[in-house]
């Protein structure tokens, strides 16, 4: 089935009140730099806080990736004075599949962001899956909890398309700001604002930790990264290929070191603009990880592609660049001292097929939902009681599932047990309809068929760890 597209409108990419844009000033001082501040729509604004300056904000938010954009939109829209700080300039890259499945379909929606072809969005019907000897075609399951269709589209623009959208809801951002630490009350040991490599510092009643995988910020407050949680490794590069129109994303499970099978998967994304996004991923689990040599592991696997497909040197148009996937909460607690974590900072990355974006729209939807609560009590113990909230609001959200795919993670990573499912599975489309909800965590809300009320209640009843 193919969904309405909403209404089509030209893309516009550029800052909104870009007329009034401060171009290399600081806020403080008047300084020259990279610097690109945007005003915020002043009717919009319900501050009970510090908002008295350009560097102050009721929520100061550090980086502007999906996660950063979704928190910041949320709270402006409910009228907060919100404060976007990105160390780099859109547009930027990110290194990603660029493969957003329905789950990330539904929250783009959510948001209002305009996802018509016209606007440049390249959709997709489905996954091809293609291992054990065998290959299948899945549509997207018809939900009403979710589109039956996905889009693919590259960070370089997906990233600014958010971060503007935040603005237009009446955020601040400002590009070419990296924090580098938290400022701290003397009293409470809490986050009371950041300092940016430059020297200037910015002021919030909440910080949001939104700089994703690596955090900086997180770490500075003592959140550090958990061994016991799963960690993905991928890398990607984009090809000229006659696939760049595939109406499929397509995933190769058989990632070969040696005699070992790999717990991961190998990518072929069309970006509908003439190339392919092409990757591999793997899993910690594997005996080999931190030994493998990512780039030949992705060489050697196209190496045995068709010739006609074009994946060849000649027709490479990035470098091939790589980056980690942090799954499963590997970094928590979510909350501490007036610091909330967002997307991959609180390592969010769905552990049974490596998403990530759908889960810091996810989550920047759920930590703006409890900050509008928080910031609108009158004393700071009641404040307090809602931010604490969020780490279980987030539990209840994906906890259960998380440990499962902990659980899926650890089996994967035998290599008995992935050549026995892989060649198994892939002859059986029951197996694999049943695989593509479980691993995309696209199941009916509620009711559903029996697959869907199975997965709710497995996911339901496992602890969430
Ligand atoms: C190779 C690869 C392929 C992937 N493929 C997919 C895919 O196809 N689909 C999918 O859903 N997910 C995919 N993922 C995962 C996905 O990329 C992430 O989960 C997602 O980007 C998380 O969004 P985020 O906003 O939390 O973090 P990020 O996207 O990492 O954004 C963080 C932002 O913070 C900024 N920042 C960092 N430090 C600072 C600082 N000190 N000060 C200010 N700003 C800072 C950064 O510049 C960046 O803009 C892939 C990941 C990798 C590595």
């Amino acid at each position: 089935m193919t969904e309405q597209a909403p209404p089509a409108g030209p893309p516009d990419l550029a800052p909104p009140d870009a007329g009034a844009a401060e171009h290399g000033r600081t806020p403080q001082d008047g300084r020259t730099g990279a610097v690109r501040a945007s005003a915020p729509r002043a009717s919009r604004r319900r501050s009970a806080g510090p908002a008295d300056d350009a560097s102050s904000a009721d929520v100061v938010i550090v980086g502007a990736g999906p996660a950063g954009s979704a928190v910041a939109y949320y709270l402006a829209t409910a009228g907060l004075d919100v404060l976007m700080l990105e160390k780099t300039t859109f547009p930027r890259e990110k290194v990603c599949g660029d493969g957003l499945t329905p789950r990330a379909v539904k929250a783009l929606t959510a948001m209002g962001v305009p996802l018509a072809d016209s606007d440049g969005w390249t959709r997709h019907k489905g996954l091809r899956i293609i291992g054990g000897g065998g290959r299948i075609e899945l549509d997207w399951p018809e939900l009403s909890s979710y589109p039956g269709y996905g889009l693919v589209r590259a960070r370089t623009d997906f990233d600014q398309i958010l971060a503007r959208h935040a603005q237009k809801a009446g955020a601040r951002l400002i590009e070419g700001a990296a924090v580098t630490d938290p400022l701290l009350d003397g009293r409470t040991d809490r986050i009371t604002g950041v300092v940016t490599k430059d020297g200037r510092q910015f002021r919030g009643r909440l910080v949001v930790a939104a700089d994703g995988n690596s955090s900086r910020l997180s770490v500075a407050m003592g959140l550090h990264k958990r061994d016991d949680r799963p960690l993905g490794v991928a890398v990607r590069t984009y090809y000229t290929s006659p696939r760049h129109d595939d109406d499929y994303l397509e995933a190769w499970l058989d990632l070969w070191d040696g005699k070992s099978l790999l717990p991961g998967y190998g990518w072929i994304f069309g970006m509908g603009d003439g190339t392919s996004n092409v990757g591999v991923g793997l899993l910690n689990t594997s005996s080999g990880f931190g030994e493998i040599d990512y780039r030949q592991l992705l060489r050697r696997w196209l190496a045995g592609m068709p010739a006609e497909w074009g994946f060849t040197e000649e027709n490479r148009t990035q470098p091939i660049r790589g980056a980690a996937l942090p799954m499963g909460f590997n970094r928590t607690p979510h909350y501490t001292r007036g610091l909330l974590l967002v997307g991959d900072a609180g390592g969010m990355v769905n552990p049974f097929n490596g998403e990530g974006i759908a889960y810091a729209l996810e989550s920047g939807e759920i930590a703006a939902r409890v900050i509008t609560q928080a910031l609108a009590r009158t004393t700071a113990g009641s404040r307090e009681r809602v931010l604490q909230t969020y780490p279980r609001q987030l539990k209840d959200a994906y906890g259960g599932y998380y440990t499962l795919g902990r659980i899926f993670v650890q089996l994967i990573g035998k290599p008995g047990f992935m050549k026995f499912a892989t060649k198994h599975g892939i002859k059986r489309p029951a197996i694999m309809r049943f695989s593509m909800k479980l691993r995309g965590n696209l199941t009916e809300t509620h009711g559903g068929d029996a697959v869907d009320r199975l997965l709710n209640a497995v996911s339901k009843m496992t602890p969430a760890a």
